[in-house]
């Protein structure tokens, strides 16, 4: 087997990963010809261009664009469904996926319990890829809405749903200002995840730490420029979720080689490889896999390692994490049997 062998037929866990911002290209296009809006995307092609932006703030933009597209309940199950035989095709075994209902709440007068349990429905109806729920309460939208939705998350566990975590705008929404929700979050005895760090400098993975007392950080790219941080990060073992493929798309790194994921790695870090929003960035699990190996010389042990890691980062029960990490050391077994054989011929 070789390594693109390898990188596609590995076990995978994803920990950060937008359901909305997962769904395959010809599911879209089928959701755009559903709402007929042919004003600026008249095919595929149009909406592969539309897929690729000009800095962060343009990224945000077209994720919201996109969201108009998504309007009745049947849309988030037809979502969920499409999302989940993806993940199946991919031999990615577990995520935890954030669902970003505020947008929609907030445009379509939808309810956000009705959301969560149409996204239940549509995940149910693949097997394969065990898929929990992380609700994301959209930063932009305010603790005020964020304290709101927490209410209605905290009664959804039922389905799936494991903790929360705010994406969105960072710089004007930092951390802080949801120390009081994420207080709440924790006494409901949910997990609780932040992106930090992504298009801010440390102060915000710092926020994140002091004030929110997250258990998972998301991106985190500007940790490498504070050695103290890196250091506290690796002691109290705070897992990061990176996505390389997804910072260069959005311009907050510039070059996939400016990524500090090998840094991190090198220096013993609970860290994680995610696409974050794949079909948005043109992205797979396999190829970030891909790049670990070709841009920063990961070589297959550590492919294995940055996978247990993410196993040991994720929030599920402990039996299935033995699951998991067992059909991982059952593949890489497979892998090095293979090997041996055919260096024996
Ligand atoms: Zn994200």
């Amino acid at each position: 087997m070789n390594i693109n062998e390898i990188c596609k037929e590995i076990p995978k866990v994803e920990l950060h990963f937008h359901l909305t911002g997962a769904i395959p290209i010809p599911a879209f296009w089928k959701l755009v010809q559903k709402y007929d809006n042919y004003e600026t995307i008249q095919s595929i092609d149009d909406l592969e261009k539309k897929f690729q932006y000009r800095d962060f703030i343009h990224f945000l933009q077209v994720w919201r664009w996109k969201n108009q597209f998504i309007r009745e309940y049947d849309d988030f199950e037809f979502v969920a469904k499409e999302v989940s035989l993806d993940l199946q095709k991919q031999n990615i075994t577990y995520v935890e996926a954030f669902v970003s209902a505020s947008d929609f709440i907030n445009n379509f007068q939808l309810e956000l319990p009705e959301i969560y349990y149409s996204i239940r429905k549509g995940l149910n109806s693949v097997s394969g890829t065990k898929v929990n729920i992380i609700g994301d309460l959209v930063r932009n939208y305010g603790p005020e809405e964020g304290n709101k939705q927490l209410e209605e998350i905290k009664e959804l566990k039922h389905l799936g749903v494991l903790g929360i975590g705010i994406g969105g705008s960072e710089r004007e929404y930092p951390p802080e200002i949801f120390r009081k929700v994420y207080e709440k979050a924790r006494k409901y005895g949910l997990k609780t995840t932040a992106h930090a760090g992504e298009v801010v400098g440390p102060e915000n993975i710092w926020s994140a730490i002091k004030s929110l007392k997250v258990d998972r950080i998301g991106h985190a790219t500007s940790i490498i420029q504070d050695v103290e941080l890196i250091k506290f990060v690796k002691d109290h073992e705070i897992p990061l979720e990176l996505c390389p493929g997804s910072n260069v798309k959005t311009g907050s790194i510039r070059n996939i080689g400016d990524h500090p994921i090998k840094t991190l790695f090198d220096q013993g870090l609970l860290i994680s490889v995610n696409t974050d929003d794949p079909h948005m960035f043109q992205t797979t699990m396999e190829e970030e896999f891909m790049t670990l190996y070709s841009q920063f010389g990961f070589n297959i042990q550590e492919i294995y390692d940055i996978s247990k890691r993410a196993i040991a980062s994720s929030w599920t029960q402990d039996a299935e994490k033995e699951v998991l990490l067992s059909k991982l050391n059952n593949f890489a077994q497979n892998i090095s049997e293979n090997l041996n054989q055919s260096s024996k011929i």
